[in-house]
């Protein structure tokens, strides 16, 4: 990035500093990843270059030899992996995806039925501080009180009442497997669309460790920048029949021209999830998920839903008498960067919440395993325990980096000028 470096210096030092932030330090944010060079170069190709409003062979500008066949391309990479019937790769994030779909399956008022947010929904579930929950109606489901998981008898008669137009699976804070059957079903005995949300566990699905909503979802979205390890983007996944619905809310519904060389680098992106690699990738997630779960109850920490079965841990800091702000803030001074959660009930407020939300992705991808779960474990334990012991936390921050030294991020030099 020589050029980058020569012309703006200022922003290149940040982007320098962000760089070392992310190598020396543990990123348990579930959301987050390393991508590959290869993601990574993709994603500033002279695709940037180009406009390309509409689909291949049916175009608003000339000049798309190549572009048509890099989005054909990378459309076929995503059926394939996914098994899908049709793909639109051109929706510019997570959000405006979701919204695609509201927009190509329901009419203004219409109701959609999704997993309340501070039960692990997402905003664009129809929260009510959401475009999803101010144009349409909104029913939210949450999780059971007691088991802290969800019950699909109550997700049923919810339904049965309220008849969503379409319902919605899929979360940011859920630790648990989905039911897509489940939903399915309800979903079909009501007469609503089913669509499955799996931005945060797509990379899981593909690597065989989460079961696919395909077979049940009428349409299913994700982002490609969450397991998937892809670029920032997302994706909608669809039947045949509901694939020009879909097309046209992206565009010209919502979205002019598409991101090419963000659909460049999914592809990419798409190519490595089909690989064994990945699949031992998607694997390792849930298992170190698991592992540092059990680390982390051994040590007396109180696990929303008792455990976990993807990539995601969400603890309940209350018995530890320390709130979910406080800890993150500690922690992130000591090199274990996670964010503060609400949990199911909380009685707190959403911006000081009870809890912090943990995740294995983007630690794994830079291959630690079971031995660095359990070190996370014990690191977390001392910190939370004094958060506001300063020595603790210069202490954990070096144990963090000498690990982070041993396990090289994807994407970037090593270096060792920290
Ligand atoms: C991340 C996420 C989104 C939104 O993605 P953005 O790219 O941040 O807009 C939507 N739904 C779920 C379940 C998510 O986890």
């Amino acid at each position: 990035m020589q050029e980058f470096e020569r012309a703006d210096p200022e922003l290149y030092e940040l982007v320098r500093r962000e760089e070392r932030y992310q190598r020396d330090s543990l990123r348990l944010i579930p959301s987050e990843n390393y991508v590959s060079k290869a993601v990574l170069e993709a994603t500033g190709t002279v695709l940037t270059n180009k406009y390309s409003e509409g689909y291949p062979g049916r175009r608003y500008y000339e000049g798309q030899r190549y572009i048509d066949r890099v989005e054909t391309l990378v459309v076929e990479r995503a059926k394939a992996l996914f098994g899908a019937e049709h793909a639109n790769v051109q929706p510019y994030s997570g959000s405006p995806a979701n919204l695609a779909v509201y927009m190509a399956l329901l009419k203004p008022g219409d109701t959609i039925m999704g997993m309340a947010l501070p039960h692990g929904g997402h905003l664009t579930h129809g929260w009510n501080v959401s475009a999803t929950g101010i144009f349409w109606r909104s029913v939210q489901y949450g999780v059971d009180r007691e088991t802290q998981r969800i019950d699909y008898d109550a997700v049923a008669e919810l339904a049965r009442r309220e008849r969503p137009q379409i319902m919605v699976a899929g979360a940011t804070a859920y630790p648990r497997q989905f039911d897509f059957a489940a939903f399915g079903q309800i979903a079909r005995e009501v007469g609503a669309y089913f669509l499955a949300d799996i931005s945060h566990i797509a990379g899981l699905v593909v690597a065989g460790a989460h079961p696919s909503p395909l077979p049940h979802a009428d349409v299913v979205m994700t982002t490609t920048h969450k397991t998937l390890r892809g670029p920032r983007g997302a994706m909608i996944l669809c039947r045949k029949d509901l694939a020009e619905r879909i097309d046209r809310a992206v565009f010209p519904g919502l979205q002019g021209g598409p991101h090419n060389s963000t659909t460049a680098a999914i592809g990419v992106a798409l190519a490595e999830a089909a690989t064994e690699d990945f699949r031992r990738y998607g694997r390792q997630v849930v298992e170190n998920a698991r592992i540092l779960a059990e680390a982390l109850m051994a040590r007396g920490f109180d696990l929303v839903s008792g455990g976990t079965d993807n990539h995601l841990i969400l603890i309940d800091l209350t018995n530890r008498g320390v709130i979910g702000k406080k800890a993150a803030k500690a922690l992130d001074r000591a090199g274990l960067i996670c964010n503060y959660n609400t949990v199911p009930y909380d009685p707190r407020k959403p911006f000081s919440p009870s809890g912090i939300r943990l995740g294995t992705p983007a630690v794994t991808s830079r291959g630690m395993g079971p031995q660095e779960m359990r070190r996370i474990a014990e690191w977390i334990d001392a910190v939370v325990a004094q958060p506001d012991d300063e020595a603790v936390q210069e202490r954990v921050r070096a144990e963090v980096r000498s690990m982070c030294r041993r396990f090289p991020v994807p994407g970037l030099p090593a270096g060792d000028d920290a």
